[in-house]
């Protein structure tokens, strides 16, 4: 009999330690109820599948529907709990600074980009920060639980766009949030070392061949 290798990461930190931007009230709901409650749904709706006993990064690149569905929500949001810190926000290291700048102009330009990728972007969903197909960074809405992952993409940053990531702090103001989010939030130091990571599994340019924007 295979035994299922899935499993609820813990929090990287307490769950009042996003006070006041994120609060403690929120954390647990989100955390201990939709974080909790996709994984219990994905281990019920696996057993006697195919996907018994896979890797979660497995069962999101192999499944459809709701199995899809709750496996990528555990995995997003376990991505997305690493992706801020408390007092995070501010700049990021200098080398992925650059990136950003080369991207999207300014640092600026990536702020005000991921806020109005973030408001455009309609219902439930994410606003992802990956490499495009060129090799360039780009921002996009992805809804409801899809991620770069299923391309094959390693995601850099995630902000949670779900109202339950947000409401008791923020009613319906999806952009103070999100403002919250990049100005006072952000782990910076987890998308470098992301950001890294996936510079490294670039292939190299070969001579002549041009990256160009999107
Ligand atoms: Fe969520």
């Amino acid at each position: 009999m295979q035994t299922s290798k899935l499993h609820l990461p813990p929090l990287p930190y307490a769950k009042d330690a996003l006070e006041p931007l994120i609060g403690a009230e929120t954390l647990e709901y989100h955390y201990e109820g939709h974080h909790r409650g996709y994984l219990v749904k994905l281990e019920q709706a696996i057993k006697g599948t195919p996907h018994a006993g896979q890797a979660l990064e497995e069962i999101i690149s192999t499944s459809e529907g709701s199995i899809f569905n709750n496996a990528a929500q555990v995995w997003n949001h376990t991505f997305y709990w690493r992706c801020m810190r408390p007092g995070g926000g501010g700049m990021p290291p200098r080398e992925l600074c650059t990136a950003l700048e080369t991207a999207f102009g300014s640092f600026d330009g990536f702020r005000r980009r991921f806020l109005a990728v973030a408001l455009a972007g309609f219902g439930s969903g994410y606003v992802w920060l990956q490499r495009g197909r060129d090799g360039q960074l780009v921002l996009r809405f992805a809804a409801n639980a899809e991620t770069p992952l299923r391309e094959g993409i390693a995601p850099l940053l995630t902000a949670d766009l779900w109202e339950h990531a947000y409401y008791l702090d923020y009613r319906n103001e999806r952009e103070e949030y999100v403002e919250a989010f990049l100005d006072h939030l952000v782990n910076w130091e987890f998308v470098h070392e992301n950001w890294r990571r996936d510079m490294a599994d670039m292939p190299p340019t070969q001579p002549g061949e041009e990256l160009t924007g999107v």
